[in-house]
């Protein structure tokens, strides 16, 4: 049987990040992937946003993970070069009942620590963003973007260079607790059980199925798992917004909202839909929807001009008429299970916070 130090289970932006926060503070760490490479799964099929931390209520782990996660991300960007852009964003109130909303969403923010918004009133938002029609809008300036895969590459590279090291094609089948440690049942090319004094679950969508492998683990402490698709339309053609647009937030999304890569290209989405199963091809068909939506903010889109793209799965921990719940973080204080740290729930902002969730899992290992 393999023995090893920790193991961390999924190569997203995660449990990179995890990796890389262990490897060093001194510990030996591989990190098992089911895929052949990195961040295959939720890790690049986001909106690639860095979230400023208006939403959360105060006091949860997203709210604080994603305040503490942006400014580290904004550092950790400008250290390792990886590409970034502090391009702000406008919160778009398109009737007069929408405004009310918006002073909501400021007191939220204020209350998360982020006191930088900026209430615009119509010759605000057009001075900003000429196309967009708004009855008002909040600007934050601290929202920004991210090229989400650069930055894994340069956490893996971070923890390789501390000592890990990332095993592919590698899927953890389930495991059992025992005196010595956890074992993990392997399966991919190489099968077998390794044993690991310290075990890191972050395997995103999958994180409850590989919980529920666990003997050892009581159930009540791996929750539901629902899914909550997202899809992407591209806009064709160049667009000339500077700005991302979002609208007031629906319940389960932040709304049909307009993003731009680092290129300037402009896309459109996620929407909300619920599936039961993994799947991630875009219905042509609803781009109709996105018409409606988007044409509430930005009156001049040309019909024809949305394409659709590409879509991520939202790992949500409640189904539709549930209020969205607050990433689950558990370590051995809370199940009781020594050496183990599940991640569930890790929707957005988990590309944000990645370094924060990071800092926060290492505190729960312990030594
Ligand atoms: C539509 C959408 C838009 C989003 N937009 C944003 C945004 O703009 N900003 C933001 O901050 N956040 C955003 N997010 C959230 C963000 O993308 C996620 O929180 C983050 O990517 C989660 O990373 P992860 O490492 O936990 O999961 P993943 O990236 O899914 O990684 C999990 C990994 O585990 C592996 N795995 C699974 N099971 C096993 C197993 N049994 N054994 C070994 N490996 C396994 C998978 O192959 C995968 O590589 C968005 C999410 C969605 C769905």
């Amino acid at each position: 049987m393999e023995e090893i130090d920790c193991v961390v289970i999924g190569a997203g932006v995660v449990g990179l990040a995890v990796a890389r926060a262990l490897a060093m503070s001194g510990r030996e760490v591989v990190v098992l992937e089911a895929a052949d490479a990195i961040g295959t799964g939720t890790s690049s099929r986001n909106s690639e946003v860095i979230h400023a931390g208006i939403y959360y209520p105060q006091g949860s782990l997203k709210a604080r993970l994603c305040v503490a996660g942006k400014e580290a991300l904004y550092a950790y960007c400008a250290s390792h070069g990886v590409p970034h852009r502090r391009c702000g964003k406008l919160i778009v109130a398109t009737t007069p009942a929408q405004v009310a909303t918006l002073e909501s969403i400021r007191a939220k923010a204020s209350a998360n620590g982020v006191d930088d918004l900026r209430l615009l009133d119509r010759d605000g938002v057009a001075r900003l963003e000429p196309e967009v029609q708004a009855a008002a809008a909040l600007l934050s300036p601290s929202t920004g973007i991210v090229d989400s895969h650069a930055l894994m590459l340069a956490l893996q590279g971070d923890a390789e260079a501390a000592g890990a090291m990332v095993a592919f094609v590698t899927p953890v089948l389930g495991g059992r607790a025992t005196a010595e440690g956890l074992e993990l049942h392997i399966g991919g090319t190489e099968p077998g059980t390794w044993r690991a004094r310290t075990v890191i679950n972050s395997a995103g969508l999958h994180a409850q199925a590989l919980a529920g492998a666990i003997e050892g683990l009581a159930p009540a402490h791996v929750p539901p798992t629902f899914y909550a698709k997202g899809n992407y339309f591209t806009l064709s053609g160049r667009a000339s917004f500077s700005h991302l647009i979002y609208p007031v937030p629906e319940s389960a999304g932040l709304g049909v909202h307009l993003t731009l890569d680092l290129n300037g290209q402009a896309r459109f989405g996620p929407d909300v839909e619920w599936i039961p199963h993994i799947h991630y091809p875009v219905d042509p068909a609803r781009g109709d929807a996105f018409y409606t939506a988007v044409r509430k903010y930005w009156p001049g889109l040309r019909d024809g001009a949305l394409q659709p793209d590409y879509a991520g799965i939202r790992p949500k921990l409640g189904g539709p008429d549930v209020a969205a719940s607050d990433f689950v973080i558990e370590g051995p204080a809370m199940h009781g299970v020594p050496g183990l740290v599940n991640l569930f729930g890790i929707e957005s902002p988990g590309l944000t916070a990645s370094l924060a969730i990071a800092d926060h899992v290492v505190a729960l290992c312990g030594r």
